[in-house]
């Protein structure tokens, strides 16, 4: 079962209207691989979403970067899912590190939050991953097994999610993990897919990785087999996200 090359990026909390029609631009007049060979999706935040979904190109897709875990209502600062569909929003980014760590979003939260999205129809970029210490403790499948377990637990059905594996360790610290580590947590998480959830779910979700991916490591470590795309944070803002879209060829 062939897995089209994903890439997402992130552009997490930065941005000016300026800066945001920049890098529109840039990536509009970038010629990039085929549909077939590589589906990009960039995830401004939510205040530039209409603008970034109606000056883009269709070549990409457009991401919200979070949404809220069930229906809306009284829930002040929050987005829901139903917003995004509203606006034209395919994809969604939930579980991200950032929210996990510094908002204190659980295993449980996430689990919920992908499932009630994809409840909704969006397509999910589901982001799982190790931070440092748990790695050095040789936790690191454990912890990443354990959050895909919270949104197995929800999901029956896997077609609209793709997974980030993203080491918190690797991500803004430009200490991206060796096309030997990612391959490794990439096998293993699709192991346990085949064991835990389906041979078909294990052969026909898309991994990807995500953790100080530029334009000079992206060809390393897409020749894996199991890494079947990145989540780029940094350098999704800048011209070398074109190099690494192309690093799907
Ligand atoms: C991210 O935030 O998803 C990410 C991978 O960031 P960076 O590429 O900057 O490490």
């Amino acid at each position: 079962m062939g897995r089209t090359f994903f890439v997402g990026g992130n552009w997490k909390c930065n941005g000016t209207i300026d800066e945001v029609k920049k890098i529109v631009s840039t990536l509009n007049s970038a010629e990039i691989p085929s549909k077939d060979v590589v589906e990009v999706v960039v995830s401004p935040p939510f205040v530039f979403l209409p603008l970034v979904k109606n000056e883009l190109k269709p070549d990409y897709h457009v991401a919200a970067q979070n949404c809220w875990v069930k229906k809306g209502g009284a829930f002040t600062g929050e987005v829901s899912a139903e917003m995004l569909v509203n606006l034209g929003i395919p994809w969604v980014i939930i579980g991200h590190s950032e929210r996990r760590l510094i908002l204190g979003e659980t295993n449980e939260f996430v689990g919920d939050k992908v499932a009630y999205a994809l409840s909704q129809g969006l397509k999910v970029i589901a982001c799982v991953g190790e931070t440092l210490e748990q790695r050095e403790s040789g936790s690191t499948m454990a912890v990443v097994a354990a959050q895909t377990k919270a949104i197995a637990d929800k999901v029956s059905d896997w077609k609209n999610v793709v997974i980030a594996y993203e080491p918190v360790w690797a991500i803004g610290t430009g200490k991206v993990a060796t096309p030997d580590q990612a391959q490794e947590v990439h096998f293993e998480l699709r192991k346990w897919l085949q064991s835990n959830v389906s041979a078909d779910v294990a052969a026909s979700t898309r991994i990807i990785y995500g953790g100080s991916v530029n334009g000079g490591n992206c060809k390393e470590l897409a020749a894996k087999p199991d890494v079947d795309g990145f989540l780029v944070g940094g350098a999704s803002l800048k011209p070398e996200f074109i190099d690494i879209i192309k690093s799907a060829e």
